[in-house]
């Protein structure tokens, strides 16, 4: 079995425990993983906390800061088929996904080097003739990174590039779940030439992950995963009143309009709920389909559901891949059944695939006559798609805004008016308009709701690691007069 360790401080070293990793495809072990405890966490921290103060990162300008960003991404470029392969093995993603995903990957790490030395201050036109005044930007300190498993290197990256970037230091919690591809990354830190202290990566569970979260010098809690978890880290926060960005679970809607092309719609919508077997924060899991096209683009989807390639991830023919966790098709698999007592109809899929590796066939479920259907509240976190029919476009908006998520959407139609207006009526972080899923480092990112706030991606989230200082500098040589008063 391969063996993998924590990056604490610079240096690689076993965790307090370890577990054995499963290969979704299988359901066999075949990786050993550190398990960090308390005390890892409190010593990763600690590096942290001491590397931001240190002169070998703190004495850096931005440039040369940027310099070290461009270094990594060009080691992610190079080491993207093991990256990929790793991430394949240990999560399932398929390789067609996990070899797209690392380009971006490497980008994100460009585009915050390029960043560094382009965040400015300001200068203020106080109204006072002796002071000058300005803005310094300045890092918020050390950042805890907490990811869920299922883009770990692209999710992270979204969250150290613009940390590092403007400063500061980071500690980073790979999920329990599929980590390897992180401790990997985890070379090409060290390579990349960062001081250490300056990035540490470890893997471990809600443990671990409380212990960052706690942790009296953590300035910052970066977190995505599910909101149940963001709760726990809101009320850690707490304690030492971290910031936090939290970006979360979505049930993102899905429009077709009637006067949409339909074979482009149906192709978008697989790639927002079928593609990565579901396991996306943005999948578009709720279709709204205007009821006089209803039964045409059903006919396409379901004949694309069901034509899918389901088999191993690391086949490139492959689209679907398994699950990564046998608790999350068993969750799926509840929710399915849940949803059908409540009326939904299946259409297609439905039943967990037979036989080795956690595999779970592209669903999909009728809840025309189902509108209380948990299917169409909860996030399923899987290739299960939820259809309801509406006949006018405020009925639709109704729908669409009537859960407590809102982090994507998609709509589809030729009429640039009608665009307009569902663009201002929904409430969601992204909306997508004859197209889904599509990603850039220069966009930024993230929901409203149960589905977060903060935005990852952009200037914005490069700012969201700092601090604003403002500097007061008298420029009169006289005495200050009369002390008793506010200037
Ligand atoms: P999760 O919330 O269970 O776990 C996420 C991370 O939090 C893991 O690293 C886990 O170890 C850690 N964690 C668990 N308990 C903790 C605690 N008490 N304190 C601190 N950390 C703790 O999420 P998951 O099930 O791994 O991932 C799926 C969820 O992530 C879905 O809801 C999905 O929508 C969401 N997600 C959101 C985005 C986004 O950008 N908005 C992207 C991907 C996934």
């Amino acid at each position: 079995m391969e063996r993998f360790q924590h990056y604490i401080d610079g240096a690689f070293e076993d965790g307090a425990a370890t577990f054995e990793s499963l290969d979704p495809a299988t359901g066999v072990a075949w990786a050993v993983m550190p398990l960090a405890d308390a005390a890892d966490i409190d010593r990763a921290v600690m590096a942290a906390h001491r590397a931001f103060h240190a002169p070998q990162w703190a004495g850096l300008t931005a440039t040369q800061r940027g310099k070290l960003l461009y270094q990594l991404a060009d080691l992610v470029q190079a080491a993207a088929p093991r990256l990929a392969a790793l991430e394949t093995r240990d999560t399932g993603k398929i390789i067609r996904e996990t070899s797209a995903q690392i380009a971006y990957v490497a980008e994100y790490y460009r585009y915050y080097a390029g960043l560094a030395d382009k965040i400015e201050g300001a200068h203020l036109p106080i109204d006072k003739p002796d002071m000058e005044v300005w803005l310094r930007r300045e890092p918020v300190g050390v950042v805890a990174a907490i990811v869920p498993w299922n883009s770990q290197l692209f999710l992270s990256a979204v969250k150290l590039g613009p940390a590092l970037a403007v400063g500061c230091t980071v500690v980073l919690k790979a999920s329990e779940d599929g980590p390897a591809p992180l401790l990997e990354f985890a070379r090409l830190v060290d390579q990349a030439g960062f001081p250490a202290g300056v990035v540490n990566i470890l893997t471990g569970g809600p443990e671990a992950g409380q212990a960052l979260t706690r942790h009296p010098k953590v300035a910052h809690i970066a977190f995505t995963g599910g909101p149940d978890t963001a709760r726990h880290i809101v009320r850690a926060s707490a304690e030492n009143l971290a910031r936090t960005s939290l970006e979360l679970g979505g049930k993102s809607p899905f429009f077709v309009f009637e006067d949409a092309d339909l074979d482009s719609a149906a192709n978008a919508q697989v790639s927002g709920i079928f593609a990565a077997t579901g396991q996306s924060c943005v999948a578009g899991s709720r279709l709204l389909v205007q009821a006089s096209v209803k039964d045409a683009f059903l006919a396409r989807l379901k004949a694309k559901a069901e034509a899918a390639r389901i088999g191993a991830p690391d086949r490139m023919e492959t689209e679907i891949g398994p699950l990564c966790t046998a608790r999350q098709r068993d969750r799926i698999g509840a929710l399915i059944a849940q949803s059908l007592a409540a009326g939904a109809r299946l259409v297609t899929g439905g039943q967990s695939v037979e036989g080795a590796g956690f595999y779970f066939p592209p669903t999909i479920l009728d809840c025309t006559d189902a509108p209380d259907a948990p299917c169409l509240q909860q996030e399923f976190f899987g290739p299960v798609l939820s259809v309801v029919t509406f006949e006018t476009e405020d009925q639709a908006l109704a729908l669409a805004n009537g859960t407590e998520f809102g982090l994507a959407s998609g709509v589809f139609t030729r009429d640039l008016t009608r665009a307009h207006r569902m663009i201002r009526g929904l409430r969601a972080g992204i909306v997508w308009v004859n197209t889904y899923r599509a990603v850039s480092p220069i966009a930024p990112f993230g929901g409203h709701g149960l589905s977060g706030h903060g935005r990852e991606g952009g200037m914005a989230a490069a700012l969201d690691y700092t601090t604003v200082k403002t500097v007061w500098l008298r420029t009169a040589d006289d005495p200050i007069p009369d002390p008793f008063v506010m200037r």
